[in-house]
């Protein structure tokens, strides 16, 4: 079985996300993330990695392992379910502020959450990612100290590659409260790192995430612009979605062109996504970890026009459930009905679907003597276990297929 003995073994085999932790742990001067050929974000070894740090970088990257919410955030009112995990509550929600609602993402679910906490002083600020201003099809990970920050970070839906955590340790020394929003994956390095730095319980003191279907490689957005005979340094605007939900796929150039796209003819089909390999594999993309997981609410998973913008929140822990209440109370977020979980399911079939198939996709990896996500707490082999054989055998013939391509 093929092990991970350097930063290569990572980046190499597909199982990077470009996070950034690597580079916040030891510093640009030995790691620097930098964008590949093929559109990814992925650490450079700039200046020999001792084992020491290695060994640190493997205890928390998010593809060396993955686990799932930490045993003492689960308690007697959590409720359960295979594909879910632990949550304690389901509802409909969205931003009571209009303009947050209408420039963000889905509802504003995350950015509301984040202006309470900024506003409530329970943090003095959020980490989170927002569009490079310089460079607006690219993102940055960036420090929102007040509303105005937050408002003007182009901080919605940033379907490309990011690396929400190459200021992580920069955040830790300073010293003061704050909150993380962010991926999956990401939320999953900042509980690693938990375990061996004890600073991150002590600042970091929310982390909320999105339900994530991956983001499409540089190369998509470039294609995009290309299509319209755009280049990047004539790029003014660059926006995903928002302005709307879902709102259109948006450009606008430094003489004042405007392209767009609407959500679902950007996306289409799965197979256009393109996805990094490490998505494929992805043990937890639905926030198992986290405070709370904001998703979008399309019956069947597409939207079929555009509306005001309706979150879902999964209120995994009890840290999250008393974040919602009081921003409810506030008057920061609004609570809609309470859903239940074959709503969330309906909501979100492409996930559904990879978390089933997800350990016959490690089984995929193994056989080609890959190295693949160590996983605890993730219940991916019980799913496994109640697939047809077929399914099981087509999902990891699938990965077999593409390995070759990583
Ligand atoms: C890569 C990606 C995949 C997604 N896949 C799904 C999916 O499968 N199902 C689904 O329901 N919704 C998905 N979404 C959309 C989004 O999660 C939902 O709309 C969610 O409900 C959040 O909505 P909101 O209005 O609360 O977010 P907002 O209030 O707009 O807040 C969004 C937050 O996400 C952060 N963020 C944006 N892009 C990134 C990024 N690339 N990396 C880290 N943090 C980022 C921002 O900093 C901001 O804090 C995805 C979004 C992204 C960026
Ligand atoms: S996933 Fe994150 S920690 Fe792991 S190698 Fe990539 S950038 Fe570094
Ligand atoms: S699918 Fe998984 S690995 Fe990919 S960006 Fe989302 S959480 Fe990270």
């Amino acid at each position: 079985m093929s092990e991970i003995n350097s930063l290569s073994d990572i980046t190499k085999n597909g199982l990077c996300i470009g996070c950034g932790i690597c580079e916040s742990i030891v510093g640009r001067e030995t790691i620097k993330i930098s964008m590949t050929k093929k559109g990814r974000l992925e650490p450079q070894e700039i200046s020999p990695l001792s084992n020491e740090n290695l060994n640190k970088i493997k205890k928390v990257c998010p593809g060396v392992l993955v686990e799932g919410l930490p045993k003492n955030e689960i308690n007697k009112n959590s409720k359960f379910d295979l594909i879910w995990g632990y949550y304690h509550s389901l509802f409909y929600s969205w931003s009571t502020d209009s303009k947050i609602r209408f420039q963000s993402s889905t509802g504003g679910l995350l950015n509301g959450l984040s202006l309470y906490l900024l506003e409530s002083k329970k943090v003095n600020f959020i980490l989170h990612t927002g569009t490079d201003p310089q460079k607006p099809m690219r993102s940055i990970s960036k420090y929102s100290h007040n509303k105005n920050e937050l408002l003007s970070s182009g901080s919605c839906s940033r379907y490309g590659p990011a690396s929400p955590l190459d200021k992580f340790h920069e955040a830790l020394d300073l010293n003061q409260p704050f909150a993380f929003v962010g991926k999956p994956c990401d939320i999953s390095a900042i509980r690693q790192l938990s375990k061996i730095d004890g600073r991150v319980n002590e600042s970091c003191k929310y982390l909320l995430t999105l339900v994530c279907g991956g983001f499409g490689e540089f190369t998509k957005s470039q294609d995009f612009i290309e299509s319209f005979n755009v280049k990047e340094e004539n790029l003014e605007i660059f926006r995903y979605r928002g302005n709307g939900n879902p709102g259109k796929m948006y450009i606008k150039t430094d003489t004042g062109e405007e392209y767009d796209k609407d959500y679902n003819s950007f996306w289409g089909e799965e197979s256009t996504w393109r996805v990094p390999f490490r998505c494929k594999i992805c043990p937890d993309a639905i926030g198992e970890s986290a405070d709370v997981a904001a998703l979008d609410t399309w019956p069947g998973g597409s939207p079929i026009g555009e509306d005001e913008g309706f979150n879902a929140a999964i209120v995994r822990t009890q840290r999250g459930l008393e974040l919602l209440n009081n921003a409810i109370d506030a008057g920061y977020i609004k609570k809609g009905n309470s859903l239940s979980i074959e709503e969330i399911s309906d909501f979100q079939p492409h996930q559904v679907k990879k978390k089933q198939a997800v350990f016959a996709r490690h089984q995929g990896m193994k056989k080609n003597n890959l190295p693949t996500i160590e996983t605890t707490g993730l219940r991916i082999k019980e799913l496994y276990d109640l697939n047809d054989k077929e399914f099981n055998i087509k999902e990891e013939e699938g990965i077999s297929k593409r390995v070759d391509k990583i």
